[in-house]
């Protein structure tokens, strides 16, 4: 019998990647279709080095409940063929929450990757879907000691938590090219280290509404006459532009399709600025060692905000203050972040997670009365 690992996105991919690896053939790998195309999956798939996964049907591209009812049927009709010894969930997609529920109807020990993340803010799905995936795991993967804090906060069970760190560090660790290849790309793009911005923006609160999405364009145009602006453009970012009829605002920014992962790092490595709303992008720019602008109303990683790595603004001329406030600290600026620890862990995250699981699979956690 297998560990069934339920993912459903990009970032999903990444942070289990490294697990997937070390259980071999005890792991089976399952995807939703929450985004599967080939930009943002396939070939993540064969980067990432990962198995060919089980795919789900009729899942992307669908409103929030038929993904997840979609999701959800399929894997218990998955789980009652093929009952696995624990389910894997990593983060607060639908996918992941479509895995909890499948994993709690049959009884199945649920473990929950990157547990206790919380912004606080009730407009957000990904917070609802957080707050019950760790209601009903058994075993909680906490990447900070504040994690495991907000999980003890709403009354989890200590038993019930690991603090592990997050599996992301260990992404970033192994994906990163090295620093020949890294130069020979940032030659590519015509670009010189330590003097570019590098932006991504994807998340509905940006993206969906076009005064917000307009106004974040017009900060990287502007950010553009000064020095070279690369933005990653998502799928949906680039049809809520062009619905917006904003394109012409993307033409003093170099506008490049989604990246492939090593490629991404590699030029958020050496970018003077990261500016984006994207979870996993906190995480990893605390990894690298570079100033992130983070956009965004809220955030569920406080960590790299206390640790100075990043700062939160609102869509708006903030970005672009907040920008030339960090271009204004020089080397010595970005000598201090390359110094300073990430908070998201040491690189073994997934180790320890193996660990649970072979637990798990031994009937010695989960699932039992606390
Ligand atoms: N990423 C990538 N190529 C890109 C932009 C982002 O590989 O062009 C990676 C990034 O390094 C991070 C992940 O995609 O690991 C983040 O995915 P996304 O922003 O879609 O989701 P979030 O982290 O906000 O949940």
């Amino acid at each position: 019998r297998s560990v069934a690992i339920v993912i459903g996105t990009r970032p999903e991919l990444v942070k289990v990647a490294h697990l997937v690896r070390i259980l071999g053939p005890a792991a089976h790998l399952v995807h939703t279709g929450q985004h599967y195309d080939a930009a943002l999956s396939g070939r993540f798939l064969t980067e990432l080095g990962l198995p060919e996964p089980t795919l789900l049907d009729g899942v992307g591209g669908k409103p929030r409940a038929v993904q997840v009812s979609a999701a959800l049927a399929q894997l218990d009709a998955l789980f009652a063929e093929r009952p696995p010894l624990a389910v894997v969930v990593q983060g607060d997609t639908n996918a992941a929450l479509a895995g909890a529920l499948a994993a709690n109807a049959r009884s199945i020990p649920l473990v929950h990757v990157e547990a206790g993340l919380r912004s606080h803010d009730r407009a957000m799905p990904e917070e609802h879907n957080r707050v019950v995936i760790d209601q009903l795991a058994d075993v909680l993967c906490a990447a900070t000691d504040d994690n495991r804090d907000l999980l003890r906060a709403e009354s989890v069970p200590a038993g019930r938590i690991t603090v592990t760190g997050n599996t992301v560090v260990e992404a970033v660790h192994e994906h990163l090219p090295a620093a020949g290849e890294r130069a020979a790309l940032l030659a590519a793009y015509g670009v010189t280290a330590d003097r570019y911005v590098l932006a991504t923006a994807h998340r509905p609160e940006n993206t969906d509404d076009p005064a917000a999405l307009a106004a974040i364009l017009r900060e990287l145009a502007s950010l553009a006459a000064e020095l070279p602006v690369l933005f990653t453009v998502h799928p949906r970012t680039r049809a809520r532009i062009e619905a917006a009829g904003l394109t012409h605002l993307l033409a003093p920014l170099t506008e490049l399709a989604p990246l492939g992962y090593g490629e991404f790092l590699a030029l958020a490595r050496h970018a003077a600025v990261i500016v984006s709303d994207s979870g996993g992008v906190q995480e990893e720019t605390t990894v690298l060692g570079r100033p992130l602008v983070v956009v965004r109303r809220s955030t569920e990683r406080p960590e790299a905000m206390a640790a100075g790595f990043a700062e939160l603004v609102a869509p708006g001329r903030e970005i672009g203050r907040a920008v030339r406030r960090r271009l204004a600290a020089g080397p010595a600026g970005l000598r201090s972040l390359a110094e300073r620890p990430s908070p998201f862990g040491d690189g073994l995250a997934s180790q320890r997670i193996a660990v649970l699981l072979a637990a798990v699979a031994a009937g010695r956690a989960g699932h039992e009365p606390d």
